[in-house]
């Protein structure tokens, strides 16, 4: 039984250390039976990032509904916070984007095009993701950092490094940016593991960003540098986040509250406070 975005790292485990058995990693998820390239799919264009969810259901067994007439309609460059009770349906939602499982019933799109016209590697090339299990396979940081951008020049990665908030950690390494990581070398803490995500993104600059926010486990310190690399990188892309935390929640152009399945709410943090509903209620 797997979380959408934990499936990620869950089914890395069990191949090869490397960027080899990364690399099939991910042909296998382009692979994955139940979802795969419709015969028609197309080369997404550069999208801006408009998400349109329309009339939205998924279950996961057939039986039992997880989302059930999700709309939502999320502008280029806009930033909208996920929030509601355990077993709501956020990461669901999230995971629906770059296409981990695919609706039931209605759509989405972004720019307007159907996720199912694009093939899965052009749409996911243009969704980055920062989970709070974030997967380091034992090579090097800079492999680490590179993974999705094997191109990526010296500069660029010193440049993500600095945006991730990580040269502090690259300066202290003896072997810099090529040290080893993971069980073979250094162990990185939760939220060195975080900002190696982020440079990630930064590098691959794609224009959708999903957040699975977890800095709680982190200490105050590192959660607020954590939290201010997410704030720099979400800058300039369409972000969904599923926050935990609410000056998160208080940055957010919108909020979206979600019980069971349904949005039972959309609106601004004050918006949201002086209607003393469902959102009201979680704040305690
Ligand atoms: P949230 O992120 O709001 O806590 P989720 O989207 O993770 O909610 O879960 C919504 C519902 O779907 C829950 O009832 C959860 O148990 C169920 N669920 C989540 N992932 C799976 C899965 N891989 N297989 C079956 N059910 C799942
Ligand atoms: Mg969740």
């Amino acid at each position: 039984f797997f979380r959408p975005l934990e499936k990620i790292a869950a089914v890395i485990e069990t191949y090869p250390r490397g960027i080899a058995g990364f690399q099939r990693y991910l042909d296998l998820m382009a692979e994955t039976p139940d979802i795969e390239d419709r015969p028609d799919a197309r080369e997404a264009p550069a999208l801006t990032g408009n998400i349109r969810f329309d009339d939205v259901h998924f279950t996961y067994d057939g039986a039992r509904g997880v989302l059930h007439g999700v709309t939502l309609d999320v502008a280029a460059g806009e930033t909208v916070a996920l929030v509601g009770p355990s077993g709501a349906g956020k990461t669901t939602m999230m995971a629906l984007v770059p296409r981990f499982y695919d609706p039931s019933a209605g759509e989405i799109r972004i720019d307007g095009i159907p996720l199912g016209e694009m093939t899965l590697d052009s749409l996911r090339r243009q969704v980055g993701l920062v989970s709070q299990d974030v997967f380091l396979f034992g090579g090097t940081l800079r492999e680490n950092i590179a993974y999705g951008r094997l191109d990526a020049t010296e500069d660029e990665i010193l440049e993500a490094v600095r945006h991730a908030q990580l040269s502090e950690l690259v300066e202290t390494l003896s072997a810099g940016l090529d040290t080893v990581v993971g069980e073979r070398g250094v162990m990185l803490s939760g939220g060195q593991r975080q900002r190696v995500a982020i440079a990630r993104v930064f590098l691959r600059n794609p224009p959708i960003l999903l957040l699975d926010e977890a800095t709680s486990a982190l200490d105050r310190t590192t959660e607020r540098e954590v939290q201010a690399a997410l704030a720099r990188l979400s800058v300039g892309r369409t972000t969904l986040i599923i926050a935990h935390r609410l000056e998160t929640v208080r940055h957010a152009d919108r909020i979206v509250v979600m019980d069971g399945g349904r949005i039972v709410e959309i609106g601004s943090h004050d918006d949201l406070v002086a209607r003393q509903q469902a959102y009201f209620s979680l704040l305690g």
